[in-house]
């Protein structure tokens, strides 16, 4: 599996390859993610299996460890909170 970007959107996911199209938002701009952003990656599936550990899911099978959120300089301007 190869964690993708998308330049436009900023979804961050897992893909055999790189798609030709962003699954989000449709843009033709998905490119290997930067090491930052395999970073955040990592750090927001470890969030959310933690939250699918504590119940805060209804059906912590369907959640998928994707994220898509604004970036900023700052990083990934979350609303993912513990
Ligand atoms: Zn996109």
């Amino acid at each position: 599996m190869i964690l993708c970007t998308c330049e436009k959107c900023r979804y961050t996911f897992e893909y055999p390859r790189i798609p030709e199209h962003c699954p989000d938002c449709g843009a033709g701009s998905v490119r290997k993610a930067t090491a930052p952003e395999v970073r955040d990656f990592a750090r927001i599936r470890k969030i959310l299996r933690e939250e699918i550990r504590l119940g805060l899911w209804e059906d912590g099978s369907s959640v998928q460890p994707l994220y898509s959120a604004p970036y900023t300089a700052s990083g990934y301007d979350t609303a993912v909170s513990v």
